[in-house]
Parts: structure tokens; sequence; C-alpha cells
């Protein structure tokens, strides 16, 4: 991570809390939710590797900014895959645009670059 700040060391402490990452904490309850399948391209993902392209992340649908409410959140999570996580759902909450996706892998926010240039998708 480029980003070093008070605010990434709160988040870091958030994603060591055991109400996260524990044996029954959300983390877990999001990846059995959801088959250890990734929301964005539905392939089945991997533990045990987090450097794994298919290993398994949750991510927070809406950006929790260190608040602890939608942070444990479990409505707020979705499970996916480290390549959608680090390609598109990173990219969209750095620019701002609506999380999610369609069945083809086109972003939802109509004014994501993917949906205004037709030719840059990935
Ligand atoms: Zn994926």
């Amino acid at each position: 991570m480029a980003r070093r700040s008070p605010k990434a060391e709160l988040y870091r402490r958030l994603y060591r809390d055991p109400r996260w990452c524990g044996p029954n904490g959300i983390r877990h309850q999001a990846l059995v939710r959801d088959l250890y399948t990734c929301q964005r391209c539905n392939c089945l993902m991997i533990t045990g590797n987090r450097h794994h392209p298919r290993a398994a992340v949750v991510n927070h649908k809406a950006p929790h900014k260190g608040d602890e409410a939608l942070f444990f959140d479990l409505e707020n999570t979705e499970a996916v895959c480290k390549s959608c996580h680090d390609t598109l759902i990173q990219k969209e909450e750095a620019r701002g645009y609506v999380i999610g996706c369609g069945l083809d892998g086109r972003p939802l926010a109509p004014d994501h670059p993917w949906n205004t240039r037709a030719d840059d998708r990935q």
C-alpha cells in the first residue's frame, strides 16, 4: 500500500479485530454465505494463500471509512476474489464510483469510464 495515514492504521486495527477476522467473524460469515464464490466473476475462491489471484477477499459494498457499524455489517459485505478486488473494486473506491457491476462485468455506475469509453474494457 502506498497510502500511510492514521486512517490506514485505524483500518488495519479493524481488519485485525476478532469480530472481523475471528473464527466466527463477519469475514468468515460472508465467505460461507457467498459459498466461497466471487460475487463479481463467479470463480471459486481459495483460502490459505492471500497472494493468489483467486484468493478470497471480503469487500465492503459501501466503503466503511472506519465506521464500525458499516465495517461489522454482514449485509454490507460481499465475497470477491483478489483479482476482482484489486483491479475493479479498489479503483472504483479510489475514484468514488458506485461499486458493483452487471453480469457482463461492466460497472453499474453510469458515469464510470467503462460506460462512457468503449475502448477501455479490462
Ligand atoms: Zn472475481
